[in-house]
C-alpha cells in the first residue's frame, strides 16, 4: 500500500503530494495554514484529492471542522479503498483527536516520554516472555498497537537525536571518528532526557560495566523494570545455547577491550537479521536487559540492532551506509531527521541534510528495484516534492542506475 497523497488540478496533473503522516492527529497551525487554501480550491471544485492506495486512486475530500479550527481528510462513501488503508482500517476521517503517542514518544519540556510496551521493559515473572509479545510486519518489529514504541524506533531515535546533535553541535571542531566514542558519548548524555513515565534512562543505563551491574541496576528500581543498555556490536553470534544466542558487544570507550556477553532468544535475533537484512555491520545492540541470576549470562528481554555507518549515523539500507560513510571521509556535516519537523516537507522524511550548505540540502538514495512499486511510487513523490521546495538546496544518488555516488554539493566557506 502506498502512503501517498495527491492533489490534481482538472487536467489531472500532479500538483502536490503529502505522505499520509501529514494528515495525521491534530493539526498544527502550519499545516491549517497550509491546508486552507486547498480547502478553498477544492470547494471551488479547481482539484481533487486522491489516495495512491490503490491503482483507481480513490477519491478524497478535504473538511474543515469548525469547533477545533483544524483541516481534515474526508473518505468519500462510495469509493473503496485498499483493505489496509488507513480509510478502509479507521473509518472515514483522520481522527481529530490526536493520540498524546502518536510516534510513541512525547516531548515536554525538553525531555522525550516514551510509550513502550510493558513487555518490552517490565520485569516479568516468567523467563520467557520475550516472544510472547512481538508481531512482525513489513520485514519490521512493530508492535501491535502504532502507539507503542518499537525497540528498533526507540535505538534510532537515540541514535540519530545523538548523532544530530553532535554534528551541529561538535563536528566542525572534532568530527566523529571511526571508534564510535563520540557518538556514543551524545547518546549517553541524552539519555537523561529519555523517560518512562518519570524515570529517565539513564538511571537504568547499564553501559557494558561487569555483568552484576545489570543486578544492581534491577535492584535500584526494585526489580520492576531490565536495565536499558545500547552497546557496540563485536561479532553476529553463531552460538546456540538452550534456545539463545551469545552475542559480544562493547562499550567503545573502553576499545572493544572488555566484551560482554548477552544472551538473546534465538526467534528474536532471527527476526531482527531478517529485518536489518542485506545490511552488514557495525551495529549498535540495545534494549531491556535483565539477570535472572548471578550465575546466568544477561538476558535482553526487548532487542534491536541498529545499523550505523563507520561514523555512528544510523542508516536504513546498504547505499545509506555507503553514502554515510563517503559523508563522513569528506567529514560533511549532515543530519539524519526521523521526523518530518518542517511542515513544507508534507510529511516526507529526507535520507538526510546537509547543514554545511546554503541553503541546506535535502539528500536522498534511491536504492531498490523499480519493481518494488511502494518504494517506487513513495521515492518518485518524494523526489517530486523535495526538489520543488525553494527553502532547500536538492541532491540525489539513483544507486540503482549508477553505482558511483555523485558529487556532493559543494559545502559553503566559512
Ligand atoms: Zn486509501
Amino acid at each position: 500500500m502506498s502512503e501517498i497523497i495527491r492533489v490534481k488540478n482538472r487536467e489531472n496533473k500532479i500538483l502536490e503530494q503529502f505522505d499520509m503522516s501529514f494528515f495525521k492527529g491534530g493539526t498544527s497551525t502550519e499545516k491549517n495554514i497550509k491546508l486552507a487554501p486547498l480547502k478553498r480550491d477544492y470547494d471551488a471544485g479547481l482539484i481533487t484529492i486522491h489516495c495512491g492506495c490503490l491503482e483507481e486512486e480513490p477519491l478524497l475530500s478535504i473538511a474543515y471542522y469548525q469547533s477545533t479550527g483544524n483541516y481534515f481528510l474526508k473518505k468519500r462513501s462510495l469509493h473503496v479503498h485498499d483493505e489496509d488503508c488507513y480509510f478502509s482500517r479507521n473509518g472515514n476521517t483522520y481522527s481529530n483527536v490526536s493520540s498524546e503517542y502518536e510516534s510513541g514518544v512525547k516531548e515536554v519540556e525538553g525531555n522525550f516520554i516514551l510509550n513502550i510496551h510493558p513487555l518490552d521493559f517490565l520485569k516479568q515473572e516468567t523467563k520467557d516472555n520475550c516472544n510472547a509479545s512481538s508481531s512482525s510486519k513489513n520485514g519490521g518489529y512493530i508492535r501491535k498497537s502504532i502507539h507503542y514504541l518499537s525497540i528498533f524506533s526507540l535505538l534510532n531515535t537515540i541514535g540519530s537525536h545523538a548523532w544530530n546533535r553532535y554534528i551541529r553541535y561538535e563536528a566542525g571542531k572534532n568530527y566523529p571518528t571511526k571508534t564510535f566514542v563520540e557518538i556514543y558519548n551524545s547518546i549517553q548524555s541524552l539519555l537523561s532526557k529519555y523517560c518512562i513515565g518519570d524515570l529517565p534512562l539513564k538511571e537504568i543505563f547499564y553501559a557494558g560495566e561487569k555483568e552484576g551491574k545489570v543486578f544492581i541496576i534491577e535492584k535500584s528500581v526494585g526489580f520492576k523494570y531490565g536495565a536499558f543498555t545500547m552497546l557496540v556490536l563485536e561479532d553476529l553470534p553463531t552460538e546456540l545455547n538452550g534456545g539463545y544466542y551469545i552475542i559480544n558487544a562493547y562499550n567503545p570507550n573502553k576499545g572493544g577491550s572488555e566484551l560482554r556477553k548477552l544472551r538473546v532468544r534465538k526467534e528474536i535475533l532471527d527476526k531482527e537479521m531478517e529485518a536489518r537484512r542485506g545490511l552488514e555491520g557495525p551495529y549498535f545492540v540495545g534494549g531491556f536487559v535483565t539477570k535472572p541470576s548471578s550465575k546466568e549470562i544477561p538476558m535482553f528481554q526487548s532487542f534491536a540492532l541498529l545499523p550505523i555507518s563507520d561514523y555512528g549515523a544510523p542508516i536504513q539500507s546498504s547505499y545509506e551506509r555507503r553514502l554515510y560513510n563517503e559523508l563522513g571521509k569528506q567529514k560533511r556535516l549532515v543530519q539524519r531527521p526521523t521526523t518530518s519537523y518542517d511542515v513544507n516537507w508534507n510529511g516526507f522524511i529526507p535520507d538526510g541534510i546537509l547543514i554545511d550548505t546554503e541553503p541546506k540540502t535535502i539528500l536522498e538514495v534511491f536504492g531498490m528495484s523499480e519493481n518494488n512499486i511502494i518504494y517506487h511510487q513513495t521515492k518518485i513523490a518524494k523526489k517530486h516534492h523535495f526538489s520543488s521546495l525553494e527553502k532547500y538546496n536538492y541532491w540525489d544518488w539513483d544507486a540503482y542506475k549508477d553505482d558511483q555516488i555523485p558529487a556532493l554539493p559543494l559545502r559553503m566557506n566559512k
